[in-house]
Parts: C-alpha cells; structure tokens; sequence
C-alpha cells in the first residue's frame, strides 16, 4: 500500500474518486428526471419450481434506459438513489408498477405473484408494511399477488423493526423472502428470528455448488434447516443443467436463473391464464 503512494498514484486516485462523484451526480439529475416524467420500467423474472415445474412467481427487476446515459443497470443507481435519498421515490414507483402489473394479471386469470425487491432504507422505514398494504388494497389485489425480497443485512439494522414491519405485511397475507442469502454474515439463527416464507440462495453461492464440496455440504445444511423451520427455498442465478440438478438432490424447492428465463417485460412473457380450481388451492 505504501508503495503505491507517490505522487502519480495519488493523483490518479483523486481522477478516479473525481470521475465516480461526477458519474454519481449524473445518476442523481438523470434518475430525478426519470422519476417525474418517466423512463423507468419493470422486468421479470420467473421462479420454477422444481417439482410442479411450474412457474406461480415472478421477480420485479427495475430497468432505466437513460436518453444521456444510456443503460444503467440497477447494481448502479439502486446504490445512488439510497444515498440521495431518492430510494424513496424509486420505492414507491416500483410498488405501483408492480401492482398495476399484478391487477393486469388478475384480471386475466394468471396465477402470477410479483416479488418486488425492497431497500435497507425501505425497510428501515416505520411505514413500509402499511404503504404496501395500502398499494395492495388500492389496486384491488389478493395480498398474495404481492411478495416482498429483503436483504439479510436490511434486517439486521434494526432486527426488532424489522420483524415488525415483516410481520405485519406476513400476517396481512404477503410474503415475505429474504434475498442473498449466503452473502455477508448470513446465520440460521436469523431463520428463526424473522418471519420468512421463503429464502433465496445467492447466486455466489449456488455458482459453486457442483465444483465446491464444501459448498453443496453447507447448501445441504442450510435447506435441511429452512425446512425444517417450514421455509421454502429459492436458489438464484441458476445457469447450468448441473447445478439445477444438484439443487434438486439437495431438495431445493425452486430454481430462478438464466438457464429457466432472463427478466423480460411484461409483453415478452407469455403467462397462461390458470383455471379457478387450481387458483382456489392456492
Ligand atoms: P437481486 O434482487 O439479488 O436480483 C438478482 C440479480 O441477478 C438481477 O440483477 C438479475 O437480473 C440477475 N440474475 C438473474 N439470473 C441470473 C443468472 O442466472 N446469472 C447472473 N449472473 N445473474 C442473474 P439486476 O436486475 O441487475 O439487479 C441487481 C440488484 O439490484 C438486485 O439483486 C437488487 O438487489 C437490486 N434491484 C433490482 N431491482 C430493484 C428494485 O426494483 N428495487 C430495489 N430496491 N432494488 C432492486
Ligand atoms: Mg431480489
Ligand atoms: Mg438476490
Ligand atoms: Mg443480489
């Protein structure tokens, strides 16, 4: 580390940390404009589960395409947005949006529920459970068209409001999943704490799984225990055969991947209207 700070090193550094302010910036001005006058629309992705091989869910995965800067993926400006404070706004869009696209499928008879993916600033927040249930009400949806995804480090922020806010939205009858997990500092502990219906695998994770014994042992352990607490369990970022098939010996219950689909908007899926009888086992 030392070595590296002469004076050339140091000034490039300043560019560096320069550029990302100035990029940041951009990202601020252009995405405040996307939220006043539009720009912003919702993709999808498809959870299979493995057993029915069926699809009943579908990950809500904002996307921008910006008139000056182009595509930016949400890995980008979700970070951005929750340090200007424009999370909240983005928050909102992306539960109306959902929603709306939610009511279309009702009304056509799909059996579809969105999971919307919800931010640690969201979640922080004394209101989350009550605007999401407001949205679910307006919109006239069944709560379980309607799922949420928190992070396990969301949660951890405030465990105690967290599982206040999560709990609400589970006993109103929307579920409640919880994304990357086998990321940072993931523990069983937190399976029994919070009121999950389902957790997600990260895709780190799930990416080695029939190269690293090690991990298939800990996935085992970890499906084994989410089981048994009666929590369903979604891997991400399945991209191979082998891995679906591995997930499948291990008794994961859905795959979500690019092997199974890639997100697509509304138009480019093409849901099959369920009949009544099987809505009604739901
Ligand atoms: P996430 O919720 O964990 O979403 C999974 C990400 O993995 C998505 O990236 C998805 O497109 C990508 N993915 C899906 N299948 C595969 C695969 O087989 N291989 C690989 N390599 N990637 C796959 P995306 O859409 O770029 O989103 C990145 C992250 O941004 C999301 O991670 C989520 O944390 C956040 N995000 C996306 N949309 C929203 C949103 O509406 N609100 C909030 N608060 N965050 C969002
Ligand atoms: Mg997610
Ligand atoms: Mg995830
Ligand atoms: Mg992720």
């Amino acid at each position: 580390l030392e070595a590296k700070r002469d004076g050339k090193g140091r000034a490039r550094r300043l560019l560096d940390g320069d550029a990302v302010l100035r990029r940041h910036a951009d990202i601020r001005r252009r995405l405040g404009a996307a939220l006043d006058r539009g720009g912003l629309e919702l993709h999808f992705q498809p959870k299979l589960h493995l057993g029915t091989q069926e699809v009943v869910s579908v990950e809500a995965l904002v996307r921008w395409t910006d008139a000056e800067l182009g595509v930016v993926s949400p890995g980008e400006f979700i970070p951005v947005a929750e340090q200007s404070g424009q999370i909240a706004a983005l928050g909102r869009w992306v539960l109306t949006a959902a929603c709306a696209q939610a009511r279309r499928w009702q009304d056509e008879g799909v059996a579809w529920s969105i999971a919307i993916n919800v931010s640690p600033v969201q979640l922080a927040s004394p209101r989350l459970a009550s605007d999401v249930l407001d949205a679910i009400s307006q919109h006239g949806l069944a709560p379980w068209r309607l799922q949420v995804e928190v992070t396990e480090t969301a949660t951890m922020v405030n465990v105690a409001a967290a599982t206040e806010q999560l709990s609400a939205l589970r006993s109103a009858g929307v579920q409640v999943h919880l994304d990357d997990f086998g990321t940072g500092y993931s523990s069983l502990s937190m399976l029994r704490r919070l009121p999950l219906s389902a957790l997600k695998i990260d895709q780190g994770l799930v990416a080695r799984i029939d190269t690293d014994p090690a991990s298939a042992l800990l996935l085992a352990g970890v499906i084994g225990a989410a089981h048994a607490m009666g929590i369903t369990v979604v891997a991400e970022g399945v991209e191979r055969h082998e891995q679906m098939e591995h997930l499948r010996t291990l008794g994961c219950d859905y795959v979500q991947g690019y092997l199974i689909a890639r997100p697509a908007s509304a138009r480019d899926l093409h849901p099959q209207p369920t009949s009544i009888t099987d809505l009604s086992r739901r």
